[in-house]
């Protein structure tokens, strides 16, 4: 620990909580945590890790910054909106003034399968990796990552006013597969972009995940009981399920994951296949494992974009001049998008990944 009066003043209120310390404090420094996903839940990660003062943070997101981010998203402003920034890029600019001190690297990627073990373990194996994705197949990929390399994964989640957080300790306890073995079939789930999402539970799932970062970083011999804490503000309950039944190596045997050891997202096998170009402007997602509900998916989108639906397909206008349709078999074909990433994010936003 560096004797700067004013570093040793700037985390005076923290090193005096019991179990941190004067060496915890340096245990932060030391430390590597890497981001994946600067939206909600990874400005609220970022913000609270990069005050607390954990040294070495890497961060990685494929989007841009819009005005529809800026009531929860609280590392960007007005002026990152405007321009759309990059969100990686405007969170390590505004972690980088949060605390100069800090090592701040950040990717503008979209992390899969094939990218994943360069962006995240990249030349050092990081101390753990922070769940702040909006897709399940994301996450398993990250949950495959995380077994694979025995790196603890922080896994949060949150819509509407729901939230929840559990921390995956490869070897410790359950892994995200043993809790959850599928993703929710596409257009079966909310997402953000349709059922909303209040800032103030995002907040919430984002220092939960905040907090178990700094737990593990300061004392990772602690005892862990792994646990899902879950909440839903509509009617402010908040519980903790105890999950040390899953914990043993006989109750993790049927787990495909850290049971089985098939890491089918890091593999490639479960990734949806590429997104192609089908005439002008316009790109094809392929059809995934399951079909989809239309008119439930149609229900959900019209409350936030104009929508028409029959019963061969729901077509979607995110904006004026984008038209995205999609098929019940989960096939969609967007027109009027600058580029592939565009596509598959729309896609993502609408119809779940
Ligand atoms: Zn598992």
């Amino acid at each position: 620990m560096t004797a700067d009066p004013l570093h040793r003043d700037r985390y005076s209120r923290q090193a005096i909580l019991p179990g941190i310390g004067e060496s915890g404090q340096q245990s932060l420094a030391m430390a590597h945590a890497v981001v994946v996903g600067c939206g909600a839940l990874g400005c609220g990660i970022i913000d609270q890790l990069a005050r607390a003062g954990v040294g070495h943070l890497t961060l990685i997101d494929r989007d841009v910054v819009e005005w529809s981010n800026l009531q929860r998203q609280t590392l960007f402003d007005e002026a990152d909106a405007r321009s759309g920034q990059p969100k990686a890029i405007a969170a390590q600019r505004r972690a980088g003034a949060i605390n100069s001190s800090l090592n701040i690297s950040a990717q503008i990627a979209d992390l899969n399968h094939e990218n994943a073990v360069s962006l995240v373990v990249g030349n050092a194996r990081p101390d753990l990796i922070l769940d702040g994705t909006d897709n399940f197949e994301t996450r398993y990929l990250l949950n495959d990552l995380a077994v694979t390399r025995n790196i603890p994964l922080i896994y949060g989640g949150v819509i509407a006013r729901r939230g929840m957080q559990m921390t995956i300790r490869p070897g410790h306890g359950p892994c995200l597969r043993c809790v959850f073995p599928e993703p929710s079939s596409n257009g079966e789930t909310e997402t953000c972009d349709t059922a909303g999402v209040l800032g103030a539970a995002v907040s919430i799932v984002s220092s939960l995940q905040a907090a178990a970062a700094i737990d593990l970083i300061v004392d990772p011999a602690r005892d862990f009981r792994p646990s899902l804490t879950e909440f839903d503000l509509a009617t402010t309950r908040f519980r903790s399920i105890d999950l040390s039944n899953l914990a043993t190596p006989q109750a993790r045997a049927g787990c495909i994951c850290c049971g089985k050891a098939r890491y089918e997202f890091l593999s490639g096998e479960r990734t949806r296949p590429a997104v192609t170009l089908c005439g002008r402007g316009a790109f094809q997602i392929p059809a995934g494992p399951s079909r989809i509900d239309l008119s439930r998916l149609a229900s959900n989108v019209a409350r936030v974009s104009p929508v028409t639906a029959n019963e061969f397909f729901v077509r979607i206008i995110p904006r004026e001049g984008v038209e995205m349709t999609v098929f019940a078999d989960s096939r969609a074909v967007v027109r009027g998008t600058a580029n592939e990433g565009e596509a598959r994010a729309l896609y993502d936003r609408y119809v779940g990944a």
